[in-house]
């Protein structure tokens, strides 16, 4: 069986091509889809043996809401979909007043093992599908009422290390016939996998690439970021500014304050000169206390901040959201996977 969702509109249209079906019929087809439908069933313009013959052959991801949890605080919303196959996935849905944002997930858990992160403490159990990736903005837009308009993969996963595949959502999701988001609100956040960067800038897509850094020398990123013993800081800030020189894109750094770790004036003072020569942004981002870490929040936030921007690097402080629905790096996964190690699932 194959997954019909996944496929591009070009790729359906041959489909019903071969299936002696005129070009236009797989248009609707595609048009179905992305539109929700969860059977070839409710596909009411084709003809009932077409519908037959796709339902031989192809099947429909379908994710199903396991849990839903609405932030009284702020109206965020974190749902965690349960897949076709059982696994379970998170997507965060953020109002700002510029429109919605949904943070999707981009594999089933993550083997980057940074030591801050909630989504990778159980490892990386499978890539997820462009089709997989796509409900989450669809459904999560179904399930809402609200329209996305801004996409951020941020969820859980590394999106450079399921690369095809998140390259596929990523067309699927910009076609005019189906949710129509251009690339210029879609933004891609990655640890640092060097080869990822260099094939997006090849690609030149206009989308906004994120860098979690989080530490501008190699001796702290290597303690918190393993990915840094692959891709060292050298390595990562050469591959940022080719980026820049191919893409001519302003890079965004994210940098989670660390209590004692990478919250000193040196390294605001390093990670300025890193950025030098090319527009980056640094987002700081408060740390979100994780249990099974004993990495704590810095309370020097306000003084990093202040030395990046004396050197002319522009910094913000992120706002957090949905703080009171563990709206944050797979943390409600984990809650699942821990009750259902309870009950022996
Ligand atoms: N793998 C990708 C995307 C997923 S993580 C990446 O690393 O960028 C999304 C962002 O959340 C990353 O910047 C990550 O470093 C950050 N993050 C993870 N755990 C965090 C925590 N406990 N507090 C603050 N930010 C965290």
């Amino acid at each position: 069986m194959t997954d019909i969702k996944s496929m591009t509109q070009e790729e359906i249209v041959d489909a019903v091509k071969a299936l002696g079906e005129p070009a236009y019929r797989g248009k609707q087809i595609f048009s179905w889809l992305h539109r929700g439908a969860r059977t070839f069933e409710e596909m009411s313009n084709l003809s009932k043996p077409l519908r037959t013959a796709l339902a031989k052959e192809y099947y429909i991801t379908v994710p199903r809401v396991a849990r839903k949890q609405v932030s009284q605080r702020d109206g965020t919303v974190k749902y965690l979909w349960e897949l076709n196959d059982g696994n379970c996935i998170e997507t965060v849905l953020m109002s700002y007043h510029h429109g919605n944002t949904v943070c999707i997930s981009s594999q089933v858990g993550c083997r980057m093992g940074c030591r801050f992160c909630a989504s990778t403490v159980a490892g990386k159990v499978r890539d997820l599908r462009a089709s997989e990736m796509l409900d989450q903005v669809l459904f999560t837009q179904l399930d809402s009422g609200r329209e996305i308009s801004n996409i951020v993969l941020m969820g859980i996963g590394e999106p450079l290390d399921n690369r095809e595949n998140v390259l596929r959502f990523l067309t699927l999701v910009n076609h005019p016939d189906g949710l129509n988001i251009g690339m210029r609100h879609v933004s891609l956040s990655t640890c640092g996998v060097v080869p990822g960067i260099d094939a997006l800038a090849e690609l030149g897509l206009q989308l906004t690439l994120s860098v979690s850094l989080h530490a501008p020398d190699s001796e702290t990123r290597s303690r918190i970021m393993p990915v840094n013993n692959a891709y060292d800081v050298e390595e990562l800030f050469a591959a940022c500014h080719r980026y820049f020189q191919k893409t001519g894109r302003r890079i965004s750094f994210e940098y989670a304050m660390i209590d004692g770790v990478n919250d000193h004036e040196w390294q605001a003072d390093l990670l300025a000169k890193k950025i030098h020569g090319m527009p980056g942004h640094v987002n700081l981002i408060p740390l979100n206390d994780v249990v099974e870490s004993e990495l704590k929040p810095s309370r020097r936030t306000a003084l990093f901040q202040q030395r990046l921007e004396s050197h002319g690097v522009t910094a913000t402080v992120r706002r957090s959201l949905g703080g009171d629905i563990d709206a944050s790096c797979g943390q409600l996964r984990r809650k699942e996977l821990e009750q259902r190690g309870r009950r022996g699932v």
